[in-house]
């Protein structure tokens, strides 16, 4: 295929870019967008500028010769060119979005409308104190929620991503080894972990040591024994597990990890099976971090923005980054600096400038009290739900490596696919001709060409019942040796079947103009 500057198929409308060619290019509603930089051109503005006389500018030799570099466009080519791209989007507004792992929920307006309101959406981050009382009031409130919720004593809500939270964890962790004056330098963690855990863990100056998995998914426990030792800094935990197990042993696993003097960082992005029901700090946890994009329903995707809180114990709490949030008798106080921090703090350092993602922040707590404690309990047992729905439902013609029910996500594995010549990835990019964003694929990485299905709450029956039988029919066809279809899918999307790696190894960021 050929490939325009930008490394895009340079001749839409051509048969390999569509299964019916037109003219246009476009293919009904789906317009075939260029660059805005391939749009633009020299002289158009949206605005109409007084002539200025350009006379002495005080800059000398340095005034600007060449062109500014920036497209030129009317105001209606900008407004159709951002709608238009705009409709390149999936999202989860505009349909299910299985993708295991990230919690693809729905994002309630009410969260945007209040996120919106001026006294929150205008306020600068360096307004004095006093004035942002009601802002720090919003943090304390949802500091308070989140400590309720996970039976935890601290939470540092400055992160901004799971893996940003991961990384405070982490850090904290290593500051409590230090000021005992310890030396501990390895981090275990499960082979079936997210790839930023060890990501992480060696970010940090760690090395990492994996533990086993049993055949049912789970940690093994006598792998776990013969990993740990005094030189063990923490074992990172997700719970339930990225094959969407809960990982029974976990009191067993705190213990043994807390006798070896060690801390034990748990993964909370799978928070949305549990809440409600589940403290982790009753099950020993040290620091977790929350994915407020995920089990609390801000908007992610495209890399943000996030939030990642971090709940710590008693014992890591001395160690927290700043800023702290402190309740006083006039009000509430952030404190900025180490000096000011209360006695036997000895906060690490800062992850982030300012306090967090305040927008985050405001959607979390919207959501929070618009559920309730009950609310949310009922939102993780709908979401358990409907992942064992489709594990049920589709576990006759896919095959599911575990036995029995799931939490939060169902799992499947290619063993079903042998002998077809279709794979994990033919499987999922076909979905994409179904009008469905593919599963998460090739992950957990425990599991042959893994499949991992996440519907989340707020997918409706009819809704779960219509991508199964979309599923089912497709896995029909690959059983009755009818597999053209999914050789090279997606056919009928903008875009055939990418080359991936290519593109995130070598990223085209900057636009050169066709010479
Ligand atoms: C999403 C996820 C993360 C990372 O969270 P980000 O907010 O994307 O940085 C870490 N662990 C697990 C299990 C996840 O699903």
């Amino acid at each position: 295929m050929a490939l325009n500057s930008q490394g895009r198929p340079s001749q839409p409308g051509t048969a390999e870019a569509s299964a019916l060619p037109t003219i246009s290019g476009d293919r009904g509603l789906d317009h075939e967008e260029p660059l805005i930089f391939e749009l633009g051109r020299d002289g158009k503005c949206g605005v109409d500028f007084p002539d200025v006389k350009v006379g002495d500018t005080h800059l000398g030799g340095l005034r600007r010769k060449g062109k500014i570099g920036l497209p030129g466009l009317s105001e209606p080519e900008v407004v159709r060119h951002y709608v238009r791209l705009s409709r390149n989007n999936y999202s989860i507004d505009a349909g299910l979005y299985p993708l295991g792992s990230c919690t693809m929920k729905h994002n309630p307006r009410l969260n945007e409308k209040l996120a919106r309101l001026p006294g929150f959406a205008d306020l600068h981050p360096l307004a004095p104190q006093s004035a942002a009382q009601g802002a720090l009031a919003l943090m304390s409130e949802l500091a308070r929620w989140l400590t309720t919720m996970t039976g935890m004593p601290a939470v540092t809500m400055s992160p901004k991503a799971g893996a940003h939270g991961e990384l405070c964890g982490i850090l904290t962790i290593r500051a409590a080894i230090e000021a005992k004056g310890e030396k501990r330098t390895r981090v275990l963690i499960p082979e079936s972990a997210h790839g930023t855990n060890p990501a992480t863990a060696a970010f940090a100056g760690f090395t990492v040591d994996e533990v086993k998995a049993t055949p049912e998914g789970r940690v093994d426990m006598d792998s776990l024994r013969s990993k740990i030792g005094p030189d063990v800094a923490a074992f990172m935990l997700t719970n339930p597990n990225t094959c969407g197990l809960f990982e029974r042993d976990i009191v067993e696993i705190a213990k043994l990890i807390h006798e070896a003097g060690a801390y034990f960082y748990a993964d909370g992005a799978n928070f949305n099976a549990i809440a409600g029901r589940v403290k982790p700090g009753d099950l020993g946890v040290d620091a977790m971090h929350i994915n407020l994009h995920k089990t609390f329903s801000t908007p992610h995707g495209g890399g943000g923005p996030g939030a990642g809180p971090v709940v710590l114990s008693e014992r890591l709490r001395p160690f927290a980054p700043l800023p702290l949030l402190v309740l006083e008798k006039g009000g509430i106080r952030l404190i900025e600096d180490r000096d000011s921090a209360p006695e036997g703090y000895k906060p690490f350092g800062r992850m982030a400038a300012f306090h967090g993602q305040m927008g985050m922040f405001v959607r979390a707590l919207s959501y929070m009290l618009s559920h309730g404690g009950n609310g949310i309990r009922q939102a993780s047992e709908d979401a358990v739900l409907a992942a064992n729905y489709v594990l049920a439902s589709l576990k006759d013609v896919m095959s599911a490596p575990f036995e029995g029910p799931c939490m939060h996500e169902a799992l499947f594995d290619d063993t079903w696919l042998h002998d077809t010549g279709v794979t994990t990835l033919d499987f999922a990019k076909a979905m994409i001709d179904e009008g469905y964003h593919p599963m998460t694929m090739y992950f957990p990485l425990v599991v042959h060409g893994a499949m991992l299905i996440e519907p989340t709450e707020s997918e409706s029956k009819e809704s779960l019942d219509r991508f199964i039988a979309v599923l089912r029919g497709m896995a029909e066809e690959v059983k009755a040796g009818k597999t053209e279809r999914f050789e090279g899918a997606p056919r009928l999307a903008p875009r055939r079947r990418l080359d991936e790696t290519a593109a995130s190894r070598k990223p085209v960021l900057k636009y050169q103009a066709a010479e």
